[in-house]
């Protein structure tokens, strides 16, 4: 829907000094010093240097020459001899077998299929592959890829074999078994069968209908779970995904938890986004952010993370949501995905069981305020979200406070610097959000298989594509203009078959994001095209000390809603209008963004250095992917909560807050996740370590879950 016209507001020229070239940040300074040293003796600009730990793709190719060597020998050494008795037992995991997407019966098919088999017996070097048996096969992962490179798109898959049932089954394969060699990403060893379980399952079995009076102590893997005389409380605030984890750790190892929650259950939180989409009414305290599992909630459910997916931790997760209803193709399938559909009702089981462990979970309860003494939080003040702020105030007492708010509450940050807790502002990125017919993208990424797709109701997956960009790199002729120029631009929540929606908590302010159901099945693909910024271009806002970065989210999220004309009318511009710096069509293509768009000069929304990165970057993606630049494209402004503006410092062992003894905070909005899956394994890691200091728990909580993730502070989905 489009609304003519703009309603007569007037946005304010574009008036923010341009961002500072050099300032205390000590890493870019002594960049550029090296930059320009490297110059000087180079004459040229021939290439940049910088020293970083180097990653992945960014090692040398001798670094991972040594790296392969040296996990090559590892994998030599996990595999019994060769020909050994010992090979009789234990199971081989086969990575990278590939099927032609023509003889697949299709993503939905998680099974062992003639054509896997086919794939398989060519891994194990068997010359009938009609012979083995489907039973001693499980698939562990699907992933679908249709990258131009290869001849025909293909699903790739990962099966574990199970040496004893192929033996067993067909004694012939005796042979090959005997002969498979270990192969760096393709053939694997194991001597046992490698399975997650769910953290009900990991924490449940010895402890429950014990008789806790006893004080007994029960052995969970590595560590003891040690029920107290008398039950800590501990305050979790927000029932986002680190919230919920962290509760169901704590309740489950013994804590009394009480979980408060300023938006709604996930029933009326429905009901309120109904009304915000048919109505144009915005709870603000009920709505896209706020309310019940948090701002993931009426999302895509996209379950990627880049913690590293076969972590023992996310695997933990991914099972506990597949535990409360999650669908069980979430555990193999290679991009997996819930859907808002599916995140309803699995958040409605996740609270019954917290309720059943004994949480007292309370809806429409704001935390306003912390309770500190003697440098200690105390406990927490409260008051009824639907009423005036702090209108009936009610003081809560606890022994710990776990902060789990996400990155909407911009009230609680400001009480927080109140109460002197470090806090420092993080790179983010901010954007806008492109749409384009799902069927453009499925016929750019697809060509002919594209008809497969039937609005996710086909074999073949509703196409995404995902997009790293780096803008300016070795053009810049100056320091300066090194540290401007030099940005990245990425594609970022791509809901394939999904919608634009407004993921406002207030009316004067405008921000979007994208959703979609289970099925992918709406004629819409949606993506945030988002470039990063950083403290240097929160300088304008640096009266607001550390919440610099917050003002300037405010400040872009204020003009888009002037420029929308009101009424949570979103600014929107056709793509090539945008990198044409042209307003030329007042009628723009259909969006699947509900309350309606208003064609804007959406070029001079942002400050020309986000501007022409994205125009830059939208450039070079149509020549990646012919036909992403078209007049069906359409820009929605703006997306700017991309992740947390702000860092809330923490102990990394502990997660208490460096300056406040008893507060800890997690989650996307302390700045230490960026997504479902990465926010949910930070509040269960913080629940083991909070359970720890509280003398709940006993033993290493690595040797149970695994590593915890580096706090970057940058982790995104
Ligand atoms: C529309 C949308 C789509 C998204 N799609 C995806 C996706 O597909 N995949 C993905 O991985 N991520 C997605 N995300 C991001 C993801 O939702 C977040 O990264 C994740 O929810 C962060 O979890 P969290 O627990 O840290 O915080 P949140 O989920 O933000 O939860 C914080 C909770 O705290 C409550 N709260 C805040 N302040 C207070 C207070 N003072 N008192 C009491 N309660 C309070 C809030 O109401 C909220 O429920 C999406 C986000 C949005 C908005």
């Amino acid at each position: 829907m489009a609304l003519p016209g703009a309603s007569g507001i007037k946005l304010p020229p574009f008036s923010l000094p341009p961002p500072h070239p050099l300032g205390a940040n000590p890493s870019r300074s002594s960049l550029c010093t090296t930059n320009a040293f490297l110059r000087r003796r180079c004459g040229a600009f021939a290439a940049v240097v910088r020293c970083a730990k180097r990653t992945g793709k960014r090692r040398y190719p001798s670094e991972k020459k040594r790296l392969d060597r040296r996990h090559k020998e590892q994998l030599r050494q996990t595999a019994p001899e060769e020909g050994g008795v010992a090979r009789e037992a234990g199971f081989w995991r086969l990575s990278k077998l590939a099927v032609p997407a023509s003889e697949d019966p299709g993503k939905d098919f998680v099974g062992v299929s003639p054509p896997l088999l086919q794939a398989i017996a060519k891994a194990l070097k068997f010359p009938v592959a009609s012979m083995l048996p489907e039973e001693a096969f499980s698939v562990i992962r699907k992933s679908f890829d249709a990258r131009k490179v290869l001849k025909e798109p293909q699903f790739i898959y990962t099966v574990d074999v199970d040496a004893k049932k192929l033996l067993d089954m067909e004694p012939r394969t005796w042979d090959f078994i005997a002969r498979l060699e270990p192969k760096l990403g393709a053939v694997e060893y194991m001597p046992d069968e490698k399975v997650a379980t769910d953290l009900i399952s990991m924490l449940d079995f010895h402890f429950k209908g014990s008789d806790d009076e006893q004080g007994t102590s029960y052995t969970v893997n590595n560590g003891s779970i040690c029920p107290p005389r008398k039950k800590p409380r501990v305050a979790v605030v927000g029932s986002g995904p680190s919230g919920l984890f962290a509760s169901l750790v704590l309740a489950e190892l013994g804590a009394e938890v009480t979980l408060l929650e300023r938006g709604q259950p996930v029933e009326q939180r429905g009901r309120d986004i109904g009304a915000l989409a048919v109505r144009r009414i915005l709870q603000s305290e009920s709505n896209f952010c706020f309310g019940e599992g948090g701002a993931g909630t009426w999302s895509d459910g996209k379950l990627v993370t880049r913690i590293g997916r076969n972590a023992d931790g996310v695997q933990a997760v991914m099972k506990t949501l597949v535990y409360f209803g999650g669908p069980p193709n979430i555990l193999v399938d290679g991009r997996p995905h819930l859907g808002t559909d599916k995140l309803v009702p699995l958040l409605r089981n996740f609270r019954n069981h917290l309720r059943e462990l004994g949480v007292a979970i309370r809806f429409n309860t704001r935390v306003d305020d912390l309770i500190v003494e003697g440098g200690q939080v105390k406990g927490v003040v409260v008051s009824d979200s639907r009423l005036q702020p702090c209108s009936v105030d009610q003081k809560l007492s606890f022994d710990a406070v776990v902060l789990a708010v996400g990155h909407s509450a911009r009230d609680t940050y400001s009480m927080l610097l109140r109460h002197n807790v470090d806090i420092t502002p993080k790179n983010f990125s901010v954007g806008l959000r492109i749409e384009h017919p799902q069927e453009l993208i499925n016929n750019i990424q697809y060509s002919e298989l594209a008809a497969e797709v039937r609005r996710g109701r086909g074999r073949i997956p509703v196409a995404d594509y995902k997009i790293v960009k780096s803008i300016g790199e070795g053009d810049a002729k100056s320091d300066t203009e090194q540290v401007e120029q030099n940005r990245s631009c990425y594609s970022f929540c791509m809901c394939p078959g999904g919608q634009v929606v407004l993921t406002s908590t207030n009316s004067s302010e405008l921000c979007i994001n994208g959703m979609s159901f289970s099925r992918r099945a709406s004629k819409w693909a949606n993506s945030a095209l988002v470039v990063t910024v950083s403290s240097h271009d929160f300088k304008p806002f640096q009266s607001h000390g550390s919440l610099a970065g917050v003002e300037f989210q405010r400040e872009y999220e204020r003009r888009a809603a002037i420029m929308g004309g009101g009424n949570f009318v979103v600014p929107a511009q056709c793509v090539t209008d945008f990198i044409g710096n042209r307003l030329s069509v007042t009628s723009l293509p259909p969006s699947s963004y509900r309350l309606g768009v208003n064609p804007s000069k959406l070029h001079e929304l942002f400050p020309p250095y986000i501007t022409e990165a994205l125009q830059q970057s939208i450039i070079m993606i149509d020549k990646e992917m012919p036909g992403f630049i078209s007049t069906e494209a359409l820009l929605h402004g703006v997306e700017t909560r991309t992740s947390s503006p702000l860092q809330i410092s923490r102990h990394n062992d502990s997660y208490e807050s460096t300056s406040l003894q008893g507060l800890y905070p997690i989650g996307e909005g302390a700045g230490y996740a960026g997504g479902i899956l990465s926010a949910a394994v930070d509040g269960m890691y913080c629940g083991f370590a909070l359970a720890k200091q509280l003398s709940l728990f006993t033993g290493d909580i690595e040797s149970i879950l695994g590593k915890a993730q580096k706090q970057t502070g940058s982790v995104k989905y």
